[in-house]
């Protein structure tokens, strides 16, 4: 490896901050006249609005994550048909875990991927979170008698120190200052669960557009097409979307008729 020394700049030309705003007074002066500006009000109102929108969420998510808990006993009840029923099992319930750790941040259980200028979100669903809470350590039992589950941790990579808090779906406490079961034992199985959450998401994807490329080679074969014809026509998603409140009031009104 070779270390090359580039003496044409100066130490204090490194240090020197950036201009704010770079070019002449005289550039700035046209463009001012312009009307041009390096951050246009158009590209504000989208932060602004940017902005409101993540704090609508957050506020969702709130509720969400409330009435997820609220009726944890009633998830429990149907864990095996949630967990057949894919518009069930897919759905989103990504603030169901608050994790992190120092040194390596929050873990984040809603990740954002572009892709030709497409956002395209992969949260953790609600399939994920009940096979996570099958294993041991995600379990806690409460002094009712219930089996509580842990919705959040953080801890250290490097002593391994930890602490959680669970949830009881039987009494609703919550337990706290659950510690030192081991950070990288917490870790280990989130990632595992969200990287199998990931793939499942994009398998998916891959499997509808095999299914659209044969389809539409399938229709060109056979002269079916019409002049307009493309595979993106072809291209369609599972259409198996549920919410967690139609979910929820399915269950009620099933258990319900049951009773009747
Ligand atoms: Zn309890």
């Amino acid at each position: 490896m070779a270390i090359i020394f580039d003496d044409k700049k100066s130490i204090n030309d490194l240090l020197k901050k950036p201009e704010i705003h770079p070019g002449s007074f005289a550039s700035l002066y046209k463009r001012h006249n312009a009307g041009l500006t390096l951050v246009s009000h158009d590209m504000e109102q989208e932060k602004r609005e940017q902005e409101e929108l993540a704090k609508i969420y957050e506020t969702r998510s709130e509720r969400k994550k409330k009435l997820l808990f609220d009726n944890l006993d009633l998830i429990f009840r149907h864990k095996d048909e949630i967990l057949e029923t894919p518009r069930y099992a897919n759905i989103d319930v990504h603030y169901a875990i608050k994790a992190g750790g120092c040194y390596i941040g929050p873990i984040s259980t809603s990740k954002y991927y572009h892709f030709a200028g497409t956002l395209v979100n992969i949260n953790l669903k609600l399939g994920t979170l009940l096979e996570l809470w099958e294993n041991e350590q995600f379990k806690i039992s409460c002094k009712c008698g219930g089996m509580a589950v842990i919705h959040y941790f953080s801890g250290s990579p490097l002593s391994g120190a930890s602490i959680a808090a669970a949830i009881c779906p039987k009494c609703k406490e919550i337990i706290h200052n659950i510690r030192n079961r081991g950070f990288g034992n917490y870790t280990g199985l989130l990632l595992t669960k969200l990287y199998a959450n990931t793939e499942k998401v994009a398998k998916s994807i891959t499997a509808k557009w095999k299914l659209a490329e044969s389809e539409y080679e399938k229709k060109v074969a056979e002269r079916k097409a019409p002049i307009w014809y493309g595979m993106g026509a072809e291209f369609h998603g599972d259409g198996e979307s549920c919410n967690l409140e139609t979910m929820i009031n399915e269950l009620k009104l099933k258990e319900f008729d049951q009773q009747q």
